[in-house]
Formats: structure tokens, sequence, C-alpha cells
């Protein structure tokens, strides 16, 4: 099969782990008979210092015109004074709401051989965390109205949501139930708000059409606590903009890695999908070799997943990233209170060697 893939490294470590997320789907391509073309576009800081703009019309039509999008990150330091309209964040909302990516799917993953990373007590965690939070992107309180009264003493946000926009994100979560533990949790506030009511009506007209998945629903703030207490319980949550930000961030911390930790914003499947590591643009660490690529790594396996349907090939990184981690290679960043021994070991390695090994074990 041959493919268009757009390219934003963007700000900071963006470029260093999207050069890795590329040189293993070339290993793939070579490997499985595929041809991946990339075109590379700026957006980001790095696009305000070229273009003044975040997100130029032409990286946005690059990205439209392409078979899937792979983005690194965006931002830094360099960028925190710029006035609000023009800020590189600016991108990361111009590409969701142009591309339409409604969904955002993140795997909150705690791989076995990084259990020492995970701040929670190992009773709890067991053999590991494995639940996907699918969140709805483009809707709700982020997008809906918002404003000031004239004295500048009273501020408002809306949140709003119609039948089509609930079922469409409901949809995407019940079909990923189906190819997971088939239970799927929708999060809400129905004890206060109107329209997490009218989730939940949507979510239990629909499950008629899922019957195998056990469906059920909790408060937002008993969720937050229910992730920390018993965090094995999920399968898969869906729920709103606002509430499925702060869950998902929230279950990346539980499972101790952010720079494993991959995402994919997917839309109604007519165009292309967004795919990027869940972490930001670590300027601390940019340009060093430190970086962590294997959550872009992974982040190109939901790709081939999702937009290309090669779930041979997505397999094959996920099991080429385990085969690594069982091997005992750690980045700085996963490699815990045991980095002397990790060191010492000579298995303490940086952005390019991690990738050369991905490519070896696939
Ligand atoms: P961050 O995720 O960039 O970094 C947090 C910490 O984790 C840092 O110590 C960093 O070194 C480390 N880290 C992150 N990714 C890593 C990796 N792959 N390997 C090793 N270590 C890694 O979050 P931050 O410091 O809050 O934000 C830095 C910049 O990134 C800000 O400008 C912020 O706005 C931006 N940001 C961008 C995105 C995005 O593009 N999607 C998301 C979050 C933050």
């Amino acid at each position: 099969m041959e493919k268009k893939i757009a390219l934003i490294p963007g700000d900071g470590i963006g470029p260093d782990i999207i050069k890795q997320g590329v040189r293993v789907l070339d290993a793939v391509a070579k490997k499985c008979g595929h041809v991946f073309n990339y075109e590379t576009v700026l957006a980001g800081g790095c696009a305000i210092d070229k273009f003044d703009n975040p997100l130029p019309k032409e990286s946005l039509d690059t990205c439209l015109a392409a078979d899937s999008v792979l983005l690194g990150a965006v931002g830094g330091p360099k960028w925190d004074d710029v006035p609000s309209n023009k800020r590189p964040e600016k991108a990361l909302l111009g590409l969701r709401a142009g591309m339409k990516v409604f969904a955002n799917l993140r795997p909150a993953v705690m791989f076995k051989q990084l259990s020492a990373a995970c701040p929670l007590k190992d009773e709890i965690v067991g053999e590991g965390l494995d639940i996907l939070i699918v969140r709805e992107l483009t809707g709700g309180i982020y997008f809906g109205d918002r404003g000031r009264n004239a004295d500048n003493t009273e501020a408002f946000d809306t949140e709003r949501y119609n039948v089509s926009e609930i079922e469409r994100i409901l949809k995407i979560g019940f079909e990923s139930a189906m190819k997971r533990q088939k239970k799927m949790c929708v999060v809400d506030k129905a004890n206060i708000l109107e329209s997490s009511r009218l989730w939940r009506e949507v979510a239990n007209k629909m499950h008629k059409d899922y019957p195998e998945v056990v469906l059920d629903f909790l408060y937002v703030d008993n969720a937050a606590m229910q992730l920390v207490r018993n965090p094995r319980q999920f399968d898969v949550i869906a729920t709103s903009n606002m509430f499925g930000d702060i869950l998902s961030d929230e279950a990346s911390q539980v499972t101790g890695s952010i720079g494993m930790l991959a995402s994919a914003s997917l839309g109604d499947g007519t165009g292309p999908g967004l795919y990027e590591p869940i972490h930001g643009s670590a300027p601390d660490i940019a340009g060093k070799n430190l970086a962590n690529p294997l959550a872009t790594i992974l982040s190109c396996a939901m790709m081939l997943r999702f937009d290309f349907k090669m779930e041979k090939e997505a397999l094959m990184i996920e099991k080429a990233v385990d085969t690594v981690l069982d091997e005992g290679w750690r980045t700085g960043d996963i490699a815990g209170s045991d980095i002397d021994a990790i060191k010492a070991a000579g298995k303490l390695v940086g952005t390019d060697k991690m990738g050369d090994l991905v490519i070896n074990a696939l």
C-alpha cells in the first residue's frame, strides 16, 4: 500500500522523536511491502518564528490532503509571552477543528516492565493497567459561548452538546469496547448538568445496538477517585471534552510513564487522523538525544491500525516495543530508581539508540 503522511515535528523534542517515528514506519514499510511518503510542515512555535502564525493555512492544507498526520509537540518558553491568539497551542486547536477530529483516544497503559514508575501500590495495579479514554474533542465547554459582562465583574462559559455529537463519540466508545474487554463507563455529572443527562439518554438508547457491552455511568468526581482507588475496574471510559481532558491526564500519571503514552484523534473516517504522543515539547531536554521516542513510535502503531487498517503492522511495532522493554533497555525518564544499575549494565540509552533497538526488534 502507498500512503502519504504529513509530519509536524513542532518544537522542543518534537523533531527528535518524529525522526525515530519515521525510521520505524520506514522499517515496517520495507518489511511489509508498503511505501510511506512524507511531507513535513511547520506548526507551533517554529511557524510563529517563520510566518508569525502558529498554524499557516498551507500547513493545515497539507495535513488535510494527507492520509494521516503525525505530530511531535508544540510550544516552549520562547513563545510564552506571545499574544494569546498566536500562542503555539493555537496550532493544536486549529488542527483539531480544521481536521474535524472529534474523538481523542488515549490508552493509559501501565507497561508491566515499568511498574516501578507507577505511583500506586502493587495491590492496586496488580498485573498492570490498560484503560482507553475516549474523549470528545471538538465540542462542549471548550467550544461553547463564553464572555464577560460590561463591567468585567462576571464571566461565563457554556457546556452544550447535541445528540449527533454525543452519538458519534459514543459510537467510537462502544466500538472500541467491543474490541477490548466489552466494558464502557460514561463519565458525567448527571446529578447536576442537563447536558450530562442527555449523554446518559443517548448512551442508554445506543446500548441496544451493543448488547454485549456492559455499560455503566459514574459522576466525574467519583471517577477521578476511582482512577486512583481501583483503576483496574475500567476498560473504556467515554466522556466529554473537559472531563476527558482532566481524567486522561490523571490516568496517564497513574501509569507513571509520560514518555510512553500515545494518542489518536479521529474524525468520521473520511479524512486523516492526528497521531501524537501525549507529552509536551520537553524543552529542558530538546536536541540532547535524551527524549524517549516510544510514545511517538506507539502513536505510529495507532496510525497504522486506525488510518491504514494495518493491524498486523501495528501489532508488530507494539510487540517490538515490548521486546525492547523486556530486554531491559531504558531512556532516562523510564529508568526510575534503578537508573544507576541500568547505567552500569549499559542499558541506559538515548533517543536514537532507542529507535535502533525498536527497529532491530521488529
Ligand atoms: P512536558 O510533557 O513537555 O514535560 C514534562 C516533563 O516530562 C519534563 O521534565 C520533560 O523533560 C519530561 N518529558 C516529556 N516528554 C518526555 C519524553 N518523551 N522523554 C523524556 N522525558 C520527557 O510538559 P511541560 O514541561 O508542562 O510543557 C513543555 C511545553 O510543551 C510547554 O510549552 C507546553 O505548552 C507544551 N505542551 C505541548 C503539548 C502538545 O504539543 N501536545 C502538550 C503538553 C505541553
